[in-house]
């Protein structure tokens, strides 16, 4: 059977259905208190393939700031900045099996540089590699990033940076340990409110979908062929996304999911699934990039239902890059 559009759209919507009841468990993360305002019902898709077949569904019209997805763009602008080798003196590249924001890592006697730029060490070090003076100059080229790809400029979520930056102890009890072991090449206070604007930056789930679908396309737009990230930088990117992306849930993920992910503590996940074949009746399998939101979240920080959704879109469709 040929699988249509409309088939692809009813099947996806009675997915999201069903998952819908497991935002039950799981809970909207409470440490920053404006993220404590979201709905835990809410569950929505959206997924943009190569050839540039949309798929959405649930709630797809709620706006999300993107949190801890912020540091795979941060880590884009600092390679297109610097150079890859530069960034990854100063960044390893290895997945710590610790919580996002742990400090007990970084008194590990032998290291020398955070493990990887998607637990907070690393971001926060990548972010103090930008150009820039202030943080709104340092921020200049992540936004024109996405302006190239989305075709508009992202709003800064004001109130929930303020309430990352008031409920911050954590994040700087990090960043006066990078100082000390001599990680920050900028100011700790103009680090840390760069960090905090990154990851205040609110779009929707089309716009993730879209952004996964230029990564899955190694960072060309298919349409206009423009090269917006440089392959090498995509690449490495989406290897990071597989081994660190879910935070310590990554290996998980890898196995069970098997495609480039990130996520953040607002419930949101870039999913990024490579071209593997060309197939009329599955297009997707052609490449593309997929959003999930879905604020409840699991021990680990992840979407709970939006976890599980990918899962059983992913293993359906056979999705996995293994
Ligand atoms: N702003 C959040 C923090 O640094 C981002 C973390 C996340 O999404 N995991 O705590």
């Amino acid at each position: 059977t040929k699988l249509t559009k409309e088939w692809l759209q009813n099947y996806v919507d009675d997915w999201v259905t069903f998952y819908r009841k497991h935002t039950k468990e799981g809970e909207v993360a409470s440490y920053i208190p404006l993220l404590a305002q979201a709905d835990k019902r809410h569950l929505g898709i959206s997924i943009t393939g190569i050839n540039g077949m949309t798929i959405e569904s649930g709630n797809v019209q709620i706006p999300f700031t993107i949190q801890s997805i912020s540091k795979v763009f941060t880590f884009i602008i600092a390679c297109m900045e610097r150079g890859i080798s530069y960034v990854l003196d100063r960044v390893d590249v290895e997945p710590t099996g610790a919580a996002f924001n742990s400090i007990m890592h970084l008194e590990m006697k032998q290291l020398k540089k955070p493990f990887n730029p998607f637990v907070n060490a690393g971001a926060i070090t990548v972010t103090s590699l930008l150009n820039g003076k202030t943080s709104d100059e340092k921020l200049v080229p992540l936004f024109q990033l996405l302006e190239n790809i989305l075709g508009y400029r992202p709003r800064l979520n004001m109130d929930v940076f303020a309430s990352e930056k008031e409920s911050s102890m954590r994040n700087r009890a990090i960043g006066y340990y990078l100082v000390e072991i001599g990680s920050l090449e900028s100011d700790l206070e103009l680090t840390l409110e760069t960090y905090f604007k990154q990851c205040s930056i609110e779009i929707s789930l089309k716009d993730l979908a879209r952004i996964g679908m230029i990564l899955a396309n190694d960072g060309e737009d298919p349409k206009t062929e423009k090269k917006i990230i440089p392959r090498q930088v995509a690449r490495l990117a989406k290897a990071l996304m597989l081994t660190c992306g879910m935070y310590n849930a990554s290996g998980k993920f890898a196995a069970y999911v098997g495609i480039p992910a990130k996520s953040g503590v607002s419930g949101s996940i870039i999913a990024v699934s490579p071209p593997r074949a060309r197939n009329e009746e599955l297009p997707f399998l052609e490449g593309c990039g997929i959003g999930v939101y879905g604020p409840a979240l699991d021990e680990q920080g992840n979407s709970i239902a939006g976890i599980r959704l990918l899962r059983h879109i992913a293993k359906q469709w056979d999705l996995s890059i293994f």
